[in-house]
């Protein structure tokens, strides 16, 4: 017997004692190195006529001996070539295994591990080879870590037989299931659907006997794969059906993508990218529980089901393939997030979708709008995120609803339409549109013929102010105390109506306390009161923080103005009742308070108070 080298012993090792679920994956490893022996072979077809061309890799099952075995008609080893080759592992293989506190599911989950994973599932491995040129046929065994045997064999023609003895089955594994051909077929579809050469075993199926009398079962010899992937196929021979058919059977979704992207990327790094728009996002897309990801093959093989890497995660919505010869499956036994490749395809992927956004954008705004409900958000906090790194990337994706018609617009088509002298994006939160539009100030704006963004969302603001400005334009919240709309005279107007009436101003800030920072004059519509900020904090940061539970550190709390509107009968009221009788004042004050507090969708806290003041307007 022969050991191995120390190094794949370690590898073995974590082969057979591995925990790791996937272990469905050993099949992917030896159809892919099948596979590349067939390339080699295919290579010297070119130069040799005696070689058959009628290449293929045949999976045979073996329910009764518990056996499973992948065959090809590659270029086979010779004894030296098992030595070498099943006796060491690939000095690339060994890198990854080099950390020494790597978790060995992990790494096994992520990176090609070759041949040897085939002792996730046997207790035996055989090969049975005879390298291309050669007369001998070997045979080589091994049984795990304690070594292997090569023996010499009989075995007719050039290539492979990878035999795998299934372990017993234990709890909770089932690794008869290998023998199974439905489980077989599924596999081969779900990691190598798309190598090149056809992958056969011989199918048991049924069929209606030929005297019609019954059923009877027969055996037909069935190519397992496709072959082409629908994304190696020209776009000309594709039809949209095509494309959307593809992704309803691949991702389970029943709703047509918003948009298909099917590019062959040229640069340093050579790929095809097959992305698809989702129309609506997965129930758990807003959770953590959500994964996001592009497939990675390489050259056909499958190497990662979700690489997360290839997206940010601001398009984590973003389903589809990646493709590239130039990511080989022995990089995938690198740590793949160091992976110079894999970093330049997602900065191409980030690209590419923003360039694909900005076109529908343009040119099918009705999707875009849709694609925006579901995944704005996300777009969203992509703006916020890694403080604004991206917010030059993202700005011209974000829409907001309009005070102008209640649409989607742009932050370009806002500053298209500027009111002459508007140096301001004004935009107001709130909930829900209908109760954005009601708010005292957003009615003034209006009133004035300003155009307002309504921010529902609670990532908006923060994106907003994120961003700073937007075309040298800041962003400026309704409820900002100083929002400047006034005319000189206007201002001038105010002001001497502050004056006169500081009295009154001051009165109402001793009754309110610390409730509110000050008492302002001001103008609006229909409403007699309203609430704005000073400061740095707005409304709208305080519920967002509010409404965080747990949140650490000291309370985040807006400085809040209460305005009094001077075209309102209640102001008129208040001055009266100032003059006569301060102790219905009070009670006046306390329930406009709480009013622009309620309307402004503030806990107003416990409301008895409130309602019992109401109550006893209502009898006097
Ligand atoms: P890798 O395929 O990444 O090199 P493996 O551990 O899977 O690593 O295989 C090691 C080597 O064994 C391969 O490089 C190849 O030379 C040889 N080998 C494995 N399977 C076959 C096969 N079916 N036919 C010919 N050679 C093979």
């Amino acid at each position: 017997m022969q050991q191995f080298k120390t190094e794949s012993k370690r590898i073995l090792d974590l082969m057979i004692n591995s925990i790791y679920t996937n272990k469905e994956i050993f099949l992917r490893e030896l159809i892919s190195n099948a596979s590349d022996a067939i390339d080699k072979m295919h290579f010297l077809s070119l130069t040799d006529s005696s070689i058959d061309s009628a290449f293929e890799i045949r999976l045979t099952l073996d329910k009764e001996n518990r056996t499973l075995t992948v065959s090809d008609n590659g270029v086979g080893m010779d004894k030296d070539g098992l030595e070498k080759n099943l006796g060491t592992i690939a000095s690339s293989g060994t890198l990854a295994f080099k950390k020494e506190n790597a978790d060995a599911a992990e790494l096994i989950g992520q990176f090609g591990v070759g041949f040897y994973s085939a002792f996730m599932v046997a207790k035996k491995v055989e090969v049975i080879t005879k390298a291309y040129g050669s007369d001998v046929a070997y045979k080589w065994t091994s049984e795990g870590v304690d070594g292997y045997e090569i023996e010499e064999c009989e075995r007719e023609n050039f290539g492979t037989d990878v035999k795998v003895y299934l372990k017993d089955d234990e709890e909770g594994e089932d690794y008869g299931r290998f023998t199974e051909q439905y489980v077989i077929a599924d596999l081969v579809r779900k990691y190598s659907d798309y190598i090149r050469y056809p992958i056969v075993t011989d199918m048991t199926k049924s069929r209606k006997k030929a005297d019609g009398e019954g059923y009877e079962d027969y055996t037909e010899k069935t190519t397992l794969n496709s072959m082409t992937p629908i994304w190696k196929k020209q776009k000309s021979e594709l039809k949209k059906e095509d494309y959307e058919s593809y992704y309803s059977m691949k991702y389970y979704d029943f709703d047509k993508p918003l948009r298909v992207v099917h590019a062959k990327m040229e640069g340093n790094v050579e790929y095809t990218a097959l992305l698809f728009f989702p129309a609506k996002a997965p129930m758990d897309f807003y959770s953590r529980e959500f994964k996001k990801g592009l497939s990675l093959y390489s050259n056909g093989v499958l190497i990662m089901d979700k690489c997360e890497q290839l997206l940010p995660d601001y398009f984590g919505f973003v389903r589809g393939v990646i493709d590239s010869s130039d990511v080989s499956l022995n990089i995938s036994r690198e740590m793949l997030q160091q992976d110079r490749q894999l970093k330049a395809i997602a900065n191409g992927v980030e690209k590419k979708i923003v360039s694909e956004l900005t076109k529908m954008l343009e040119e099918d705004r009705e999707n875009y709008e849709k694609l925006f409900e579901q995944f704005g958000s996300a777009i969203k906090y992509g703006v916020y995120n890694d403080y604004g790194a991206k917010k030059d990337e993202l700005k011209d994706l974000l829409m907001f609803v309009s005070s102008a018609d209640k649409k989607f617009v742009t932050l370009k088509e806002y500053c298209s339409r500027l009111k002459e002298g508007q140096n301001d994006i004004y935009y107001a939160c709130g909930e829900e549109i209908d109760k954005i539009d009601r708010v005292a100030q957003v009615e003034l704006m209006k009133k004035k013929g300003f155009e307002v963004l309504y921010l529902k969302d609670n990532v908006d603001e923060f994106a907003l102010r994120m961003l700073g400005e937007y075309d040298g334009k800041k962003f400026k919240s309704v409820s900002d105390k100083d929002l400047n709309l006034d005319t000189e005279e206007e201002k001038k107007e105010m002001e001497d109506k502050a004056v006169s009436n500081k009295d009154l101003t001051d009165y109402i800030k001793d009754v309110l306390g610390d409730k509110v920072s000050s008492v302002a004059l001001t103008r609006l519509v229909s409403q007699p009161v309203c609430l704005s900020y000073e400061g740095e904090i707005t409304l709208e940061m305080e519920k967002v923080f509010r409404s965080v539970k747990g949140g650490q550190g000291a309370p985040v709390v807006a400085k809040k103005v209460l305005q009094i509107n001077i075209d309102h009968p209640v102001f008129k009221r208040l001055r009266e009742l100032f003059d006569s009788d301060h102790e219905t004042l009070k009670k006046y004050v306390t329930m406009l308070y709480t009013q622009a507090m309620l309307s402004e969708g503030f806990d107003a806290g416990d409301l008895s108070e409130y309602f019992a003041l109401v109550d006893e307007l209502l009898v006097k």
